[in-house]
């Protein structure tokens, strides 16, 4: 199968692989293919599992908190309700895009793909469903809520006197959100593209240019069609990719002061009002001696944010300046950055799963802050960012500058 490598661009041939084995790009040394733990029925069964949970883990409550003798419980559509009716807009739409409607579109489609290729069934939407299952596969964060959920429930039962009990829906919470990082483990979306065809041998001396989507190498002649197989309007290049995302990180860069500036949440307590912002909200769960989370939400809302800035500027710069140098280095950079991206958005997550749990009217009560929604915002532009980015061009200057 000839490819067009999605981070550099070079035209390759990847032989068929035998189980356990890799294929990495000869120019940048990105993984292509892998066969290691991969099938297409096994990641069948963990998107319909995923996809039939999704729906008690929305309708069902996650958790029971009884203190001073009243009890709050959890219900994911029901929280977001909440903190919209509350005026918190943004915060609340994108958390119930992220959390609610985005996992079901995505295991949605990828089950409907991966059924009908279990079953030899090659209808023609077959690619351009595949694209967009592959497209919302890091914008469907039920894993990110999983790990927010146990930032809640750490926060809870440090409560005195506070009893919580993880009810039904919780417990379905807990086995989907491990199914969709298992679906994402074991499957490998090359092996899935092979499984629908259309793949053409690049003739000798003509000029070839790759899908962005779906690395499938097509003659340069058929730039501006449609891709054969997944549907996606050829390019050679994605179109102004350095200056978008130069922007979009520009926008990013001023969020980045509210979001630290600001309340994340603000709680009520017998009277007493305390605002916490990302790095009070660290110290106090220091204070606590909640280690562990302390440092995860450091590691997600300070250092990620920081890092996928930077480290985007970079790649952009280096676009603009022509530079040939770490190259590779760059590359796994972006790959590394682009997986670990979507973990920054846990601590407002946290306040979308805590806040709805703690409304005990004098006694306590939690509202998002200022801080929370501008973070949102931040966070979902980097990702949008490093989506807009096409690693190539890097590879471009430094081709033509090579001559
Ligand atoms: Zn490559
Ligand atoms: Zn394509």
């Amino acid at each position: 199968m000839t490819i067009a490598c999605p981070d550099c661009g070079t035209l390759e041939e990847i032989p068929r692989l035998l189980r356990r084995d890799t294929a990495v790009c000869i120019r940048c040394r990105s993984d292509l293919e892998k066969t290691n733990g991969r099938s297409i029925g096994a990641a069948l069964a963990c998107s319909l599992a995923t996809l039939l949970l999704l729906v008690p883990v929305n309708v069902l409550p996650l958790l029971r908190v009884d203190i001073f003798g009243m009890h709050s419980q959890n219900i994911t559509g029901a929280g977001v309700a909440q903190l919209w009716g509350r005026g918190w807009v943004w915060l609340a739409g994108l958390s119930a895009l992220f959390v609610i409607v985005l996992p079901f579109l995505r295991f949605g489609l990828l089950s409907a793909v991966l059924a009908a290729l279990r079953f030899n069934r090659r209808p023609s939407w077959l690619g351009a469903v595949f694209r967009w299952s592959l497209w919302l596969d890091p914008w469907a964060m039920l894993d990110v809520y999983l790990v927010a959920g146990c930032v809640g429930y750490f926060r809870l039962i440090h409560i005195d006197q506070a009893h919580i009990t993880i009810e039904l829906g919780g417990a379905c919470f807990i086995a989907a959100a491990l199914l969709t990082m298992l679906s994402r483990a074991t499957l490998d979306p090359r092996a899935v593209w092979r499984a629908i065809g259309g793949e053409t041998r690049a003739k000798r001396g003509e000029p070839m240019l790759g899908c962005t989507t779906c690395d499938l190498v097509q003659p340069l002649s058929c730039e501006g069609r449609r891709c054969p197989r997944c549907r996606a309007r050829l390019r050679t290049r994605k179109l102004d990719a350095a200056a978008w995302t130069a922007a979009l990180l520009i926008a990013a860069l001023l969020l980045i002061f509210p979001a630290n500036l600001y309340p994340m949440n603000i709680s009520n307590h017998l009277g007493q009002q305390a605002r916490y912002t990302i790095m009070t909200g660290v110290d106090d769960l220091f204070q606590a001696g909640l280690y562990p989370l302390g440092v995860l939400i450091f590691c997600t809302s300070i250092l990620t944010p920081a890092a996928k800035i930077l480290a985007l500027g970079w790649c952009v710069l280096s676009v603009w300046r022509g530079s040939r140098r770490h190259l590779v280095v760059k590359t796994k950079v972006l790959r590394f950055i682009a997986e670990m991206g979507r973990w920054s958005k846990t601590d407002p997550f946290a306040i979308v799963f805590f806040v709805p749990l703690v409304h005990f009217g004098a006694f306590g009560s939690e509202d998002a802050g200022w801080g929370a929604t501008a973070f949102m915002m931040m966070s979902f532009l980097t990702m949008v960012a490093s989506v807009t980015f096409d690693p190539r061009l890097m590879w471009d200057v430094a081709g033509a500058t090579a001559g």
